[in-house]
């Protein structure tokens, strides 16, 4: 069983780690660098970015991540955890900073505060039929650099054609949050990619 670790200082943690069991892989919390060791792969929830930020930082997390990302180990951001692994953010709190690795501008907070939260059914060619997504404070991507690969947009209403689901080799990110809905066909892409597969 591979081993996928969810950090743990802040955001969706039980959630993540209930969807990667029910993928058969063997999911840990992360709050320590000797914890970050033991894990294939990691998944960086939702939750708040600039309070992840922070505490990356205080527990002496921030710099094994960046480590680990440059070293190749497969990520799945959600949400807060997209903006945690973009190169560069708009919409970030002042000194805010980002663990990056993924060759993309993401907006915070982008679909603005009268949509604070919503539901939305997008095309998933990845996983071959429509995926129930519910976005919370969601952030979109606003560009994408050379090899990353867009796996999903909203597809109607005034958001339509943003891009909430991208991948560039080992690294993932959604806007949404799919530890949320009960449906694990995001994790277990997720596991299949930290399984080589
Ligand atoms: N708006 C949050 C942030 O900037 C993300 C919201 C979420 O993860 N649900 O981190």
């Amino acid at each position: 069983k591979p081993v996928i670790g969810v950090f743990a200082l802040q955001g969706n943690v039980r959630e993540h780690v209930e969807m990667l069991e029910q993928v058969g892989v063997d999911a840990r919390p992360v709050r320590r660098p000797s914890e970050l060791e033991q894990v294939a792969g990691l998944v960086l929830p939702g939750g708040e970015s600039t309070t992840m930020d922070k505490l990356a930082r205080a527990f002496e997390l921030f710099e094994p991540l960046q480590k680990r990302i440059a070293d190749g180990m497969p990520v799945f951001g959600t949400c807060a955890g997209m903006i945690m692994l973009a190169d560069e953010i708009t919409g970030g709190i002042a000194g805010q900073e980002t663990l990056g690795g993924l060759d993309v501008t993401v907006r915070r907070n982008a679909f603005g505060r009268q949509v604070d939260s919503f539901e939305a059914d997008l095309d998933f060619a990845a996983l071959n039929s429509p995926y129930h997504a519910v976005f919370i404070r969601a952030p979109w991507v606003e560009r994408v650099g050379s090899g990353v690969e867009v796996l999903s947009t909203v597809s109607s209403g005034p958001a339509a054609g943003r891009i909430v689901a991208v991948r560039h080799d080992r690294l993932l990110a959604t806007s949404f949050h799919p530890e949320l809905t009960g449906d694990a066909r995001l994790h277990g892409y997720f596991a299949d990619l930290v399984r080589g597969l």
